[in-house]
């Protein structure tokens, strides 16, 4: 293992032990991201091994250490916040070349704790561990959770709850809201090792022929606007999938274009862009639909710590710094045109080259093509015609991929002139979606894919399975009642989200409009 982190940048990294707990036991394992990480999997279940996960046994040139940052908590500034329940154990190379955060959440009060117990309990980490690992299968980068384990004693959330804690690997921990840290304390020379950190851990393309030690302002910039392009791509992901992540606080955002810090976070049902399920979201900040313009804020304050290495003129800075933020707009809209052709199943004009349709998940072009405006209005009459009747996000798309596939089953050139009764099923006003169906037909006559392809490409990315929320809270109900088994049935359907899964309608049914809209989820726990 390494300590990069606590090497390079001491001033942000307080070294700190784990908790020792009374009786730690391994409750969750993938074993996909132990082979990721090249740890056999055998060995972390035993003695040594558990005692590894818990920060207990350091491997070799490990030093843990609870990271500064700071942020803004729904858009106020909050000052120095830090891992206050959460330790870097350490950065390990991967068999496949990668360099990664091996980190403990749930692991005891740091320094950092501000009051916090420093704890975690069972519920709120066995939800990350199965939405983390939906969300990686779903093909959308995130940190993901290597193991869940047991301390063996109590935590008070409203009541008495397991205690556990979380073993999370993430591409780094580098937040908006470390620069946000360094900024406020106002130290170039830390901004600058900071910047160089992160570009050699997430651009090092960026740093080729620079001096070890350079700064170099046109790199930082393409920096920035390769932050902004991740973060348009990724949250564009987000809203492919229906995920609201519940609690983008400049803290929870990665500069990596990770999905980092499952809280609160939900999948919406019944399509409404106003969804929010967080107890603490009151205004509807963090809501579905306003996912986007939050990301854009919140790299607006990544582009304000720059400022310094943009430009040594403030005023030329932060119009460069502006420029590289405005291109959100544009980036996301690119994304989410690609996402939502993905979902529709639409090709784009390749010149000169057949036409497939767009696959999931999504590269963003950098240019606008010449069926942009025309797929914009399908895109938003789709939204529309879903809006008004609210109806399910994700068994609408998956119901309109089967209605190509059973078009390419039957031997049919061509979609049927009618919407198929599944798709029907799910509005009470035909007709809405009828004009809609024809359109879309249309539009798919034009591109000239075929019926097997387009119907093999949606099935791609149109997931039959999410970790619903209902489904989520029944099997954590189990899990806290000591049967584990439900949640590892469900996790076992959530890593093959796009296949068809015979006896596993039951974990895609949608809840009833009265529990979806009534479900809250809870931060901080
Ligand atoms: P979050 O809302 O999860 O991003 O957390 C915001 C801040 O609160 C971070 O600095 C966390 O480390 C800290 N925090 C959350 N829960 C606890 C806890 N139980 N004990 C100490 N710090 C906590
Ligand atoms: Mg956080
Ligand atoms: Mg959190």
């Amino acid at each position: 293992m390494q300590a990069r982190w606590a090497d390079t940048l001491p001033e942000l990294a307080v070294p700190c032990q784990a908790q020792r707990w009374p009786a730690p036991r391994l409750a969750w394992l993938h074993d996909a991201v132990a082979d990721a990480l090249g740890w056999p999997s055998e060995a972390l279940q035993g003695p040594q091994g558990v005692a590894l996960l818990a920060g207990a046994a350091l491997p070799p040139g490990a030093r843990p250490v609870a990271l500064v940052y700071a942020g803004h908590q729904f858009g106020r500034w909050a000052g120095r916040l830090g891992d206050g329940r959460a330790l870097l154990l350490g950065e390990v190379a991967c068999p496949n070349g990668a360099l990664v955060d091996v980190g403990l959440k749930g692991s005891g009060a740091t320094p950092l704790a501000r009051g916090g117990d420093g704890r975690a309990a069972l519920g709120p980490m066995l939800r990350e561990a199965l939405v983390s690992e939906a969300m990686h299968a779903l093909g959308i980068p995130t940190t993901r959770t290597l193991a869940v384990l047991t301390t063996g004693d109590t935590v008070w959330r409203d009541g008495p709850q397991p205690g556990a804690w979380l073993v999370r690997v993430a591409a780094s921990h580098l937040r908006v809201g470390t620069f946000q840290w360094v900024a406020a304390l106002d130290d170039l020379g830390l901004l600058q090792r900071l910047w160089r950190f992160a570009a050699q851990r997430h651009d090092p393309a960026l740093l080729e022929g620079l001096n070890p030690d350079a700064c170099d302002p046109d790199r930082v910039q393409a920096w920035l606007r390769a932050v902004v392009q991740r973060q348009a791509r990724l949250v564009a992901l987000w809203m492919g999938v229906g995920f609201i992540h519940g609690v983008m606080n400049t803290d929870n955002m990665a500069i990596s274009g990770e999905t980092i810090d499952y809280g609160p976070c939900a999948f919406m049902e019944g399509y409404d862009p106003a969804t929010v399920h967080s107890s603490i979201d009151l205004g509807g900040r963090y809501a579905w639909g306003n996912q986007p313009r939050i990301a854009q804020w919140n790299l607006a304050r990544l582009a304000e710590t720059l400022l310094p290495l943009l430009h040594p003129d403030h005023d030329t800075a932060v119009a460069l710094a502006t420029d590289a933020v405005r291109a959100f707009g544009p980036a996301y809209q690119r994304a989410w045109r690609a996402v939502m052709r993905a979902k529709l199943g639409l090709a784009a004009p390749y010149p000169g080259g057949a036409a497939s349709p767009v696959a999931w998940p999504p590269t963003v072009p950098a240019q606008d093509d010449a069926w942009a405006e025309d797929d914009d209005a399908l895109i938003t009459d789709w939204l529309n015609a879903l809006a008004a009747e609210r109806v399910d996000w994700t068994l609408a798309h998956r119901r309109l991929a089967d209605a190509v596939a059973d078009a390419a089953q039957a031997g049919l050139g061509a979609l049927p002139e009618h919407a198929p009764a599944p798709l029907h099923a799910l509005w009470s006003e035909a007709a809405p979606l009828q004009r809609w169906w024809g359109r879309w037909r249309a539009r798919c006559a034009r591109d000239g894919v075929g019926a097997p392809a387009r119907a093999a490409a949606m099935r791609r990315a149109n997931p039959g399975y999410i970790p619903r929320n209902q489904r989520v809270e029944e099997v954590l109900h189990a899990a806290l009642a000591g049967d584990l088994a439900p949640a590892r049935a469900f996790a076992a359907v959530l890593r093959h989200p796009f296949d068809e899964q015979p006896g596993a309608a039951r974990w895609a049914t949608p809840a009833p409009p009265e529990w979806a809209q009534r479900y809250v989820t809870f931060c901080g726990t």
